[in-house]
C-alpha cells in the first residue's frame, strides 16, 4: 500500500519547525525524523498524518555534545552514530554495545535516537537506556522549551508526555563514573527483531561491593523503567552468582508483564529473570 496523501514541510530552522508544528499538529501533523517507524505505519495506513514536518534539514540537530556531566544527543543523531564510541567516558562503549541490537544496519543508518524516544516503543533499546540512566529530554514548542525527566516522559505503550506540538530537540544522558561497570542483554526471536525483554545494568564497586546499582528493564512492561527491588538487593553485595540470581528473581517478581498471543505473563517473567541475570553476568567482564 501507499501512504494517504499528506503535505510535506521542510523547515530550515528550529523556530520555523515549531511554528509549522503549532499550526499543523491539531490537524494530525507529525514530525518526520528517520522515518523508520512512521513511514512503515503510514504505508500500512495505520497512521494517516495530513502534514509531515521533516526536521532533517535543520542545522545542528545532528550534533552530539559533551560537558562535564552530560552527553547531549540532538534530534537527528542516527542510531549508527553510536557504532563507535562517541565519548571516552564508559557511556561511549555502553551506547555502542546497545546500538548493535537495534533493528538492522540500514535502519540504524536512518533511524534516530530521539525518534526512538518520541515513538516510545516499550521494547526500544534507547528508551531503556534513557530510563535506566535517568536521562533528561528537552522539548521545544512555540510556548518555549522545557526539560522532562525520563521518569515523567514515558507514560505507556507508544505514549509520552510530549504535547502534540512539541519537538523533542535533544536528550541528555548523564555521564557514567569512570569506574562504572555495565551489562546489557536482550532476548528476541530473531536477530534484529524488537526485544521481548531487555535489561541494562550499571553499578560501581566500592571495596569490592556493588554500589549505585541501576537495573533497567525494557520490553517487559508498557514502559521501560528501573527496578528498585533488584537494585536494593545488589547494593552492598559482592558481584557474583548469588547476588545476580537474587536480583533477577526480584525483577521477575516486581513486574506487571505485557502479554500477547505469543507471550504469557509467566513466560515474560522467565525472560526477565534470564535477561537481568545475563546483563549482570556480562557486567563483570
Ligand atoms: C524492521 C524494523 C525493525 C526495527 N527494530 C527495532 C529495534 O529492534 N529496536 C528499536 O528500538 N527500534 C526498532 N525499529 C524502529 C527504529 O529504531 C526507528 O528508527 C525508531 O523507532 C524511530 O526513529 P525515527 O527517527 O525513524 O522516527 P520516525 O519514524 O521519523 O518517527 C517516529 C515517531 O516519533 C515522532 N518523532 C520522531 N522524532 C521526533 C522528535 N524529534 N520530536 C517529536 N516527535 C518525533 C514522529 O512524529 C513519529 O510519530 C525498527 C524498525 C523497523 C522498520
Amino acid at each position: 500500500m501507499k501512504p494517504a496523501p499528506f503535505i510535506y514541510h521542510v523547515p530550515k530552522s528550529l523556530d520555523e519547525a515549531v511554528k509549522i508544528l503549532a499550526e499543523v499538529a491539531p490537524k494530525d501533523g507529525r514530525v518526520l525524523a528517520g522515518g523508520q517507524s512512521l513511514v512503515p505505519i503510514m504505508a500500512f495506513r495505520l497512521a494517516k498524518p495530513t502534514h509531515l514536518v521533516d526536521i532533517n534539514n535543520i542545522a545542528d540537530l545532528d550534533k552530539i555534545a559533551e560537558d562535564t556531566k552530560f552527553l547531549t544527543i540532538g534530534a537527528c543523531v542516527r542510531h549508527a552514530a553510536f557504532h563507535k564510541p562517541v565519548t571516552g567516558n564508559p557511556l561511549g562503549i555502553l551506547l555502542g554495545t546497545v546500538a548493535r541490537h537495534i533493528a538492522h544496519y540500514p535502519i540504524r543508518m536512518r533511524g534516530t535516537f530521539c525518534g526512538s524516544l518520541a515513538h516510545a516503543d516499550p521494547a526500544s533499546e534507547w528508551c531503556l537506556v534513557a530510563a535506566t540512566l535517568d536521562a533528561t529530554f528537552v522539548a521545544r514548542s512555540t510556548r518555549g522549551e522545557r526539560a522532562i525527566a525520563a521518569k515523567q516522559f514515558f507514560t505507556g505503550i507508544m505514549s509520552t508526555t510530549l504535547a502534540e506540538d512539541e519537538l523533542l530537540v535533544e536528550a541528555r544522558l548523564p555521564l557514567l563514573s569512570n569506574d562504572a561497570r555495565f551489562g546489557f542483554n536482550e532476548f528476541s526471536r530473531r536477530a534484529g527483531d524488537f526485544a521481548m525483554a531487555a535489561s541494562l545494568v550499571t553499578y560501581r564497586l566500592q571495596a569490592g561491593k556493588i554500589a549505585d546499582a541501576r537495573v533497567g528493564l525494557g520490553g517487559a512492561e508498557a514502559s521501560p523503567r528501573r527496578i528498585s527491588e533488584a537494585e536494593a538487593i545488589l547494593n552492598g553485595q559482592t558481584p557474583g552468582d548469588n547476588a545476580f540470581r537474587a536480583a533477577a528473581e526480584a525483577a521477575a517478581g516486581a513486574i506487571d508483564p505485557l502479554e500477547d498471543h505469543q507471550t504469557t505473563a509467566e513466560y515474560r517473567r522467565d525472560l526477565v529473570r534470564a535477561v537481568v541475570r545475563r546483563a549482570l553476568e556480562s557486567s563483570t567482564s
